[in-house]
């Protein structure tokens, strides 16, 4: 009997088998990681084709089945199964990632993928159209999202093909489709965080201006309180008539107050919620608390100058995220960093 919850569709077309690992490349040198082998399908032909097939699998009846299916059979010394959740395990190296990925963690498992010390050369991967489509989508295209911006900027991504619900069993809700992720070497030099940081602030409404998004109390004030703390961290001393009026300013003791900006949010694992969003819907009702600290509007007043300066110096204040290329938010996040603007 399958189990739902970890989304267990079985891909019983076997020329979808065989295209899938037709893009994925092989040579017979590479070590192959599986993400949810299931009853082994896709698995008996990577097998075929690779050296060696790590299979991640979280349920032990499919592990045993998987067992069961190699035993006594000349491909059983290449398998190596590897009991538990794919996203809670430390993996060894491998060249490259196929799945039939249980969408349930299509997210994390891709950020975990690209994360990776050395990055495979190639995954080939199986989602949600949905996903796949995010994945995929270019500057101006309906889809085009935070993921698509953080994912192109680690990779190259490719649509491979679409995938009806009738090549599983039992068929999913979802339609879906195969892309390939080809992660950039050498690795890009910038900061993860600070590129995934501001991203999410650019994509809490990618169809408005960049200058309108900057100018949300919630980004300003989440902005203002990074500044803070990259001046506490780097000795830079802030107005001193300021810290005359205020006696903390300088030392980052604004934190507590301006904590609510990023709170609530923990574990919710969507692209298209920003850290913050809460406070964004209830932004009057932050505005109003925003109104009480009227002295510390010295600092404010500092970093909005600076975005200001960044958005005229990379004339992208006008520009919209939803339409912005890699070259157009790495100029924006080289300016903000210059002008000690930080987003992690
Ligand atoms: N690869 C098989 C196929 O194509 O026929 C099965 C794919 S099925 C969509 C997803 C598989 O991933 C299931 O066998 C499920 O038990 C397993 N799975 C679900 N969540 C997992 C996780 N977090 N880590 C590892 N395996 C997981």
């Amino acid at each position: 009997k399958m189990n739902k919850d970890l989304g267990q569709h079985i891909l019983v077309n076997p020329g979808i088998v065989e295209r899938i690992i037709d893009k994925a490349a092989l040579k017979q040198s590479d070590t192959v990681l599986e993400v949810g082998p299931g009853t082994g399908n896709l698995t008996m032909k990577i097998l075929d084709s690779a050296r060696k097939v790590i299979a991640v699998e979280m349920d032990p009846r499919m592990a045993a089945e998987l067992t069961k299916r190699v035993q006594g059979k000349p491909v059983e010394r290449k398998l190596e199964i590897m009991l538990g959740d794919v996203i809670k395990t430390e993996l060894p190296y491998f060249d490259v990632c196929i799945s039939n990925t249980p969408y349930q963690i299509s997210s994390p498992l891709v950020f975990k993928l690209l994360a990776l010390p050395t990055p495979p050369r190639m995954c080939v991967l199986m989602f949600q159209k949905e996903f796949a489509d995010r994945l995929t989508a270019q500057p101006g295209d309906a889809f085009y999202s935070r993921l698509s911006a953080n994912v192109q900027m680690w990779s190259k991504v490719t649509h491979v093909m679409k995938v009806g619900k009738g090549n599983f069993k039992p068929p999913p809700q979802v339609e879906s489709a195969v892309v390939k992720i080809e992660p950039k070497v050498p690795r890009p030099t910038v900061s993860y965080d600070e590129w995934d940081g501001m991203l999410r602030i650019l994509f809490i409404r990618k169809n408005k201006t960049i200058s309108a998004v900057f100018g949300l109390t919630t980004v300003q004030a989440l902005i203002e309180r990074n500044y803070r703390t990259w001046c506490a961290q780097n000795d830079v001393l802030l107005d001193t008539e300021e810290a005359d009026n205020d006696g903390d300013v300088a030392m980052g003791g604004e934190e507590e107050a301006d904590g609510e900006v990023m709170e609530g949010l923990e574990g919710v694992d969507d692209d298209d919620l920003p850290k913050g969003y809460h406070e964004i819907m209830n932004e009057s009702r932050s505005a109003k608390k925003q109104g009480k600290r009227k002295n510390r509007g010295k600092v404010a007043e500092l970093v909005r100058t600076k975005v200001k300066n960044v958005l005229e110096e990379t004339e992208l204040g006008n520009r919209r995220a939803a339409k912005c290329d890699q070259g157009d938010f790495l100029n924006l996040l080289y300016t903000f960093n210059k002008e000690g603007i930080h987003f992690s």
